[in-house]
């Protein structure tokens, strides 16, 4: 695939946005990755719906090798059901809006009250468990601060999944699973997420979350610098050590980009969902939910990376896997640069084109700024001596190889 940059619709610009204050916002607005509507909603604009598609890709992989099964449920939700788990005035964040004949309805901003009863419509006896079903949509919450960018919105895109069990060892075993494909997922999206103790009581009583160490989260991460325990705020007094070897406890800011926790009978015995077990006894549902914020992944990514020139993407979630950028308005040099973005795309590779009219120091900016990992440039100079010059994102200095070196590197 080659993406064009003169024909992209999107423009980049050099000042930040006012009213922007996250580094991921200021970044993914100048770049034309994401466009803002309001405080905590946001348009994705070409280059930031691939970034969202590639992680989106990345969890499906990883949530079907779970054997769980992907659906789509609605975003708006009827009240009855809030009303049978008591949480319609009990979610703080939750959007409420008045319906056609009276009926009041809310925003979805997570769906254990649809998922529920959706479930128990099917299961019935304990040959049809366990299950677990998961889908990527929008939430929406009314957060009271929504600063952040990508990090905390108000419509935002969130995996979740749920799963439904017959037995606490049977849940424990998928509650391990799920955290190590999340694990894979964080890894491969380029993060290392700390798997974290949140409110509860310790270890298994426990739910969990999965927290980016930056500068700029939002959250407060407590680390034994001796062992992997690490716990978040709302458990921890300041001069609490580590409970498995006594060391003190180091804090650090970080970004919740995953939870898992069990939910017990909470949701099953507020709908009544039970099964009948081989005597033809009706037993406990145990449920656990599951999620990814889809796009605070995204912006999370950006401010792990970021460095002074741009955005840094990671290869598996990057936009294009190469910037082809010719430089100098000759036109053999277009020419060569035109060959090698259709030879990698040939390959499989996808690329961005910067065929621009555009002076050179605009074009580097620009290519530091949206931060595809590989940069190639093509100039007369280079054309003369059947060169190019290779750039990674994250390194110094470029290198000057011949194209066939080139190409080989790419195992072409
Ligand atoms: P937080 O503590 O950050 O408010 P939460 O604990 O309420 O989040 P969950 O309801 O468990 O989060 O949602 C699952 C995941 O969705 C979170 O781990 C996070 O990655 C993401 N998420 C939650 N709220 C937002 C938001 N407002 N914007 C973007 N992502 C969000
Ligand atoms: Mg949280």
């Amino acid at each position: 695939m080659i993406l064009r940059q003169s024909q992209l619709f999107t423009k980049t610009t050099k000042e930040n946005p006012k009213d922007e204050v996250s580094t991921n916002a200021r970044l993914l607005m100048r770049a034309g990755f994401v466009s803002k509507v309001m405080a905590g909603v946001y348009s994705y604009l070409p280059l930031g719906l691939r970034v969202m598609e590639k992680i989106k890709t990345i969890v499906r992989e990883e949530m079907n090798s779970l054997g769980a099964q992907e659906i789509l449920m609605p975003a708006l939700h009827p009240k009855e059901n809030y009303e049978k788990t008591k949480r319609w005035d009990a979610i703080d964040v939750l959007f409420k809006i008045d319906g056609a004949n009276n009926k009041e309805l809310a925003l979805g901003s997570t769906h254990e009250e649809i998922v529920t009863p959706l479930v128990q419509q099917y299961v019935k006896s304990y040959k049809d468990l366990p299950l677990a079903v998961y889908q990527i949509q929008d939430k929406f919450r009314n957060e009271a601060r929504a600063k952040s960018g990508l990090l905390r919105g108000r419509e935002f895109s969130m995996k979740d999944l749920y799963s439904f069990h017959k037995t606490a060892e049977d849940f424990e075993e998928f509650y391990k699973k799920a955290a190590q494909a999340y694990h894979r997922v964080f890894e491969r999206c380029g993060m290392n997420a700390k798997y974290t103790a949140a409110d509860g009581g310790v270890f298994s009583k426990f739910s969990h979350e999965f927290q980016v160490v930056t500068p700029h989260g939002e959250d407060i991460v407590f680390s034994c610098g001796n062992c992997d325990l690490h716990t978040n705020k709302e458990i921890v007094s300041a001069d609490e050590t580590c409970e498995t070897c006594s060391e003190p406890l180091e804090s650090t800011k970080a970004i919740e980009v995953g939870n898992i926790f069990p939910l017990k009978t909470k949701f099953s015995s507020a709908f009544d969902f039970t099964y009948t077990d081989a005597d033809g006894k009706e037993q406990d549902i145990l449920m656990g939910c599951y999620g990814i914020g889809i796009s605070r992944v995204m912006g999370a990514i950006v401010e792990v990376h970021a460095d002074e020139q741009g955005m840094v993407w990671p290869a598996a979630v990057a936009p294009a896997d190469v910037h082809v950028v010719p430089v100098g308005d000759s036109e053999a040099v277009m020419k060569k640069a035109n060959e090698i973005a259709i030879t990698l795309s040939d390959h499989g590779k996808d690329v961005l084109f910067d065929d621009r009219d555009e002076r050179p120091g605009a074009k580097f900016a620009d290519s530091d700024l949206i931060g595809i990992p590989v940069r190639i440039v093509v100039s007369e100079r280079l054309l003369e001596q059947n060169a190019v010059e290779v750039k990674e994102r994250t390194a110094a200095e470029p290198t000057i190889v011949s194209e066939a070196e080139f190409y080989s590197q790419w195992g072409m």
